[in-house]
């Protein structure tokens, strides 16, 4: 085994976290995370103790911008680059309108420029939403992309993250880039913050509360919850094995629920008196906040070419994110 330097932008954040505590694991890896901290849901402290401060993990607190600029020639030589910084979350993202387009491509280009520079393999995570739906809410990398009329702020992070996309695969095509490019599908598990407007450890913590879990509108909506950990496991896979300039799913279709399937397991698991209320998530979150399409993956392209194999059923990802906040981790 030889040694490997592996960069994780967003390193700090729920899905970066999980990674990066899996790459430390292997033994020759050495991982630098380069993160701002806007949307980590961890206590660092917390998490660097977590993982046993370990001499093959290092940092730098600032934006891929700023690390671009710092890094000047003290550049290790990377082989691996994952980038997850991102703005997320369905509410996260509000505070964001009008100025993701530049952060995502921006971010995006710094990337490319990062994995020519150290000729490394960037795997880029983008969002099960460029498929603005799909087909009925199914999702196949051999489909079209659909951009509906009416623009929103989800519209902008979508768009954004789909130009990226589309960047980095025709760099791919014209340069020695070597990318792959991810499409999560609602990732769940410990460390995923409610701050988002995420639905899982939203309605965990009403639940453990005794307060009404806030289902919105009748709850049909139709979601796919993939656990971090197997998400995790793919992106690993896919920096192994993906081919370059393609597109990966990464989603447990076996997982499909309703939200207000999703609202009442989550009150029995977690053994709650809550009741489910239905609610206008503008009259909490305001104007701005729209509702996604329905989203389920085809992952075949994932299952058959990658060997990934999700593992968690939706019962345990309610159950690990459930112990978790119960105990009150900070990481
Ligand atoms: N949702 C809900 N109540 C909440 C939070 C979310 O009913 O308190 C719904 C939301 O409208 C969506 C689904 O749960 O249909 C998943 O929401 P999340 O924000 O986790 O993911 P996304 O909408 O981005 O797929």
């Amino acid at each position: 085994m030889t040694d490997k330097n592996i960069l994780v932008t967003g390193g700090f954040g729920f899905i970066g976290s999980t990674l990066v505590e899996q790459l430390l694991a292997e033994p020759g890896n050495r991982v630098h995370v380069v993160d701002n901290l806007s949307t980590s849901p961890i206590d660092v402290t917390a998490f660097l103790e977590v993982v046993g401060n370990p001499p093959n993990l290092s940092y730098d607190i600032c934006s891929i911008a700023e690390y671009c600029t710092r890094e000047g020639d003290k550049g290790k030589a990377f082989r691996e680059i994952y980038h997850l910084a991102s703005p997320v979350g369905p509410v996260g993202v509000l505070a964001y309108a009008g100025k993701m387009t530049e952060m995502i491509c921006g971010d995006a280009y710094h990337v490319i420029n990062l994995g020519l520079k150290h000729d490394a393999k960037v795997l880029d995570i983008s969002t099960s939403e460029v498929y603005g739906g799909g087909r009925d809410g199914y999702c196949s990398e051999d489909y079209s992309k659909i951009i509906p009329a009416k623009v929103t702020v989800r519209l902008e992070y979508a768009v954004a993250k789909l130009a990226a996309e589309i960047s980095l695969v025709n760099t791919t095509r014209v340069t020695p880039l070597r990318a792959c490019i991810i499409r999560p599908f609602n990732v769940a598990g410990p460390r995923q913050s409610p701050k988002g407007g995420f639905v899982l450890p939203r309605f965990i913590g009403q639940a453990l509360r005794n307060e009404p879990l806030t289902v919105y509108s009748d709850g049909s909506m139709v979601r796919a919850f993939t656990h971090v950990q197997d998400i995790v496991q793919g992106l690993i896979l896919t920096m192994e094995r993906g081919t370059n300039g393609e597109a990966y799913n990464l989603g447990n279709p076996a997982n499909k629920v309703t939200i207000l399937e999703l609202a009442q397991r989550v009150v029995k698991i977690a053994e709650s008196q809550s009741r489910i209320d239905h609610v206008d998530p503008k009259t909490l979150f305001g104007p701005l906040f729209e509702e996604a399409n329905d989203k389920y993956p085809d992952a075949k392209r994932s299952t058959e070419e990658l060997g990934w194999q999700p593992r968690s059923d939706v019962d345990q990802v309610i159950r690990d994110t459930l112990h978790y906040i119960r105990d009150g981790r900070k990481a």
